[in-house]
């Protein structure tokens, strides 16, 4: 099977996660996929299962090599958009706009990523759907780079883990580390879960959430005067008093603080934040500042109206990182053996590799060559998909 028509195999799967569901998988569809790629594993030479959720392969080193390679991709796909009836076009890319469907263009002056990709070769959707690629572009790199160098022979020892569930933020809950790490090799692990594949992530926010209720008074309007008290004005009051920097006005290394849902009547208003910073002191900082106006507000009413809860999300993987460098210069050195440039791109979000990076498993993210994730409008560029799997084979060729 060439890459192109695995990927189009794996995008033919309802995957789509479902943030209302316990389950592992959260939608039981992602087990048929999940259960495919055991048997795909199988006919490729890997040792594979299927437990939990997860779909794991491994394979010894044929020529006894010390280290480890681990892999991983995430069959799910965003809630935030349909994932079923895909039907994706491959169109050559020369230049312009391109038609998805009689309404939704794939339009150059709204999505000026589309000129890195002059004469490419690109897969789109029919605009109605998004595409997977985010990530099922990430699990035919793997298992095609993987399929072409036990041909070839000369290879590392190889784990691999499919996961469920990563765009919900569960994408490592039930994940068997002791399997993956049963070895007294090094790790090289990686998750292929990125956009252009000219980036190359080990470095991510930090995640804090936060909830502010405010417990007014209501009285009839008409006899309010000194006695009302208004939550939804009194929470307005405390939204104006925070820090400023908003996702709207902050990109690269700036953090935010961002409302994201509000709920409010007179007598209760509740706001939800999310709070992100690459920096644990400016993380810190921004929620110290909720507790001051929390405070500022509550000593001017004399009364302890504001409440504010917040709960730390996840870490940036940097720290970890750092202390884990072979993870960087191999993949630095891979591209610049092949003369692809690279550029170290801090992720504005968390990754799973972050969380595995803090559960002991310090893993970076590379590029599949999608864009657009999340929409109709996400499309994958073939040339740059069949690139990730000469730099992985590279990235394989140097461990020792
Ligand atoms: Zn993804």
């Amino acid at each position: 099977m060439d890459i192109i028509e695995r990927f189009l195999k794996y995008v033919a799967y309802e995957t789509t996660s479902n943030e209302e569901s316990d389950s592992i998988p959260s939608n039981e569809k992602e087990i048929i996929l999940l259960k495919e790629l055991v048997e795909d594993m199988k006919k490729i030479g890997l040792d594979s299962f299927y437990k939990d959720g997860f779909s794991y392969g491994k394979i010894k080193s044929d020529i006894n090599k010390k280290d480890t390679i681990f892999l991983m991709a995430h069959v799910d796909t965003s809630p935030d958009a349909k994932g079923y009836d895909i039907k994706p076009r491959i169109v050559h890319y020369k230049d312009g706009s391109i038609p998805l469907s009689k309404d939704k263009i794939l339009d150059e002056n709204i999505f000026d990523n589309l000129k890195k990709h002059m004469g490419h070769d690109l897969i789109v959707t029919d605009g109605n759907t998004l595409l997977g690629a985010d990530d099922k572009a990430g699990i035919a790199i793997i298992l095609d780079t993987v399929e072409k160098i036990i041909k070839r022979g000369g290879y590392p020892n190889i784990v691999i883990c499919f996961s469920p569930d990563e765009e919900i933020g569960r994408g490592t809950v039930g994940i068997d580390l002791d399997y993956i790490k049963d070895s007294t090799s090094r790790i090289y692990a990686y998750t292929v879960d990125g956009g252009d594949i000219t980036k190359f992530s080990y470095e991510n926010f930090n995640a804090a959430s936060a909830k502010v209720i405010v417990d007014g008074i209501s009285i009839h309007p008409s006899i309010g005067k000194n006695k009302l008290i208004n939550a939804m004005e009194v929470i307005q009051l405390f939204h104006t008093l925070l820090p400023k920097q908003k996702p709207e006005n902050t990109e690269k290394r700036e953090g935010f603080i961002h409302l994201c849902m509000m709920n409010g009547f007179v007598e209760k208003a509740e706001y939800y934040y999310i709070i992100r910073s690459f920096e644990p002191s400016e993380l810190e900082s921004f929620k110290n500042s909720f507790f001051a106006v929390r405070d500022k507000i509550n000593k001017s009413y004399n009364r302890d109206l504001v409440k504010v809860e917040i709960n730390d999300t996840y870490k940036n993987m940097k720290e970890i990182i750092d202390q884990n460098t072979y993870l960087v210069d191999i993949v630095h050195n891979a591209y610049d053996e092949l003369g692809i440039k690279i550029q170290d791109d801090p992720i504005r979000g968390g990754t799973d590799g972050a969380t595995l990076s803090y559960l002991g498993l310090p893993c970076p993210n590379l590029g599949t060559g999608g864009e657009n994730f999340h929409g109709v409008y996400e499309y994958l560029d073939i040339d740059d998909m069949k690139m990730m799997v000469k730099i992985i084979t590279m990235i394989m060729d140097k461990i020792e």
